[in-house]
């Protein structure tokens, strides 16, 4: 079926609509959602899902939008699929008084954010822009981040609702939409009820170039390192003091730069120190351990321990502990055991005219938290670009290719049960 009734889509409008509300995520709060504003957003959504005819639409008090469209297939056994975006932006950049701008036509000129002519969208600096020739692009004023992260998801989803109730010969099984809070801060899916999606897999759609999906993550440990030294009055030291600082200094300035954020790309791991607290004492380095196979996340943290122990050799009498604690697992070992649910998506993607990318993640998603509480959920492009920044960008043309890849995977899983 080509899904050429798609333009003019509203998904454009959709966005617009909510990049206007502010729902930024906040680390430091300890309530869910950890910013009361974002059930703005959410209620906006649930509102329009209602009006849509979504009639069990509702908003829960952590801040979750759940949602279900019925079946209107024959088929009896047509496994139900969720659709999941988040509706939280990211505390590293204001999300208030978004003024969101369309620049029709780009032809690869230079984009000047008017509120802030410092900030310029350069091809160079943006590779991507290459692919957008004549493309409508969406930015910000020059003051916020756009919020395309992951409001772009939100409108297509909600616009492939739209088009999968306005369009009945789209025959599809029982759909379930999930919208979170919280995700930029890691706690996305802390309250979600698994129970209540009731789905046999999700696709988030919260991925960055058109045409790309994603099955795997970083697998990743937690690990604090504790450093007990010897404390004496500093005026009668002498050959006494082993100052937990300066053993920790030694040790953060001996990790090894080829198992470094800023020394790796692409499939390699690292160790990264996030945190320091210490007295003379005692002292404290938290790590964040990363890998996508997770057998060398226990490699990684024998070489924090290595380091440790060859610094300690000129201090007798400090010793250290090293605590590793599990954070999250690669997605992919959950996904292999169902392919279908990357292979549909990479066929609804080559249906709509994209050739299809099978990416990984440098770090985590909701979805590879969803996929080891029991439900597996790849993740699909949203066409979100330069994210968490004041030259965050989408275009038009993107989004609307991410409605027809949702609307194709409906089909898709119709099809082939
Ligand atoms: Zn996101």
């Amino acid at each position: 079926m080509v899904l050429n009734y798609l333009a003019p889509s509203t998904v454009t409008e959709r966005f617009l609509r909510y990049v206007a509300i502010d729902t930024q995520s906040d680390p430091s709060s300890p309530s869910c959602p950890s910013t009361e504003k974002q059930k703005n957003l959410g209620h906006m959504l649930v509102n329009e899902l209602l009006a849509l005819g979504v009639t069990d639409a509702h908003l829960d008090e952590y801040g979750y939008v759940y949602a279900t469209i019925p079946a209107n297939t024959a088929k009896p056994d047509v496994p139900v699929i969720c659709f999941c975006s988040h509706m939280d932006t990211s505390p590293d950049c204001s999300g208030k008084d978004v003024k969101p701008l369309i620049h029709y036509n780009y032809a690869g000129n230079n984009i000047v954010l008017p509120d802030d002519t410092t900030q310029v969208l350069r091809m160079q600096d943006h590779p991507d822009l290459k692919n957008q020739l004549g493309n409508d692009i969406i930015t910000a004023s020059g003051n916020t981040l756009l919020g395309a992260d992951n409001k772009a998801g939100l409108a297509e989803i909600m616009d492939a609702c739209y088009q999968l109730i306005n369009h009945p010969e789209i025959k599809h099984g029982t759909i379930k939409i999930l919208f979170t809070p919280d995700e930029e801060i890691g706690r996305g899916v802390d309250k979600v009820d698994i129970e209540k999606i009731g789905a046999f897999a999700c696709y988030t759609i919260d991925g960055e170039s058109a045409g790309n999906m994603e099955n795997e993550t970083f697998s990743a440990d937690g690990a604090r390192l504790t450093i007990n030294g010897i404390s004496a009055h500093p005026g009668f030291a002498k050959d006494k003091m082993e100052s937990a600082i300066k053993i920790a200094g030694q040790i953060i300035a001996a990790l090894p730069h080829d198992l470094s954020p800023e020394g790796t790309e692409g499939m390699k791991g690292f160790v990264h120190p996030v945190d320091f607290a210490g007295h003379v004492e005692t002292a404290t380095i938290d790590f964040i351990i990363r890998d996508f196979v997770e057998e060398n996340l226990v490699k990684h943290a024998e070489v924090i321990k290595q380091v440790a122990e060859s610094v300690l050799k000129n201090y007798p009498n400090a010793t250290y502990t090293l605590d590793v604690k599990e954070q999250y697992r690669n997605m992919k070992n959950v996904l292999a055991q169902h392919p279908q649910i990357v292979e549909y998506g990479m066929e609804a993607i080559n249906r709509t005219g994209l050739k299809a990318k099978l990416c990984s993640i440098r770090g985590g998603t909701d979805g590879s938290r969803l996929s080891f509480m029991g439900l597996p959920t790849p993740n699909i492009f949203a066409g979100e670009h330069a994210f968490h920044g004041k030259q965050e960008w989408v275009s038009v043309q993107d989004m609307q290719k991410a409605v027809e890849t949702i609307l194709h995977l409906c089909m898709i899983w119709e099809e082939r049960a």
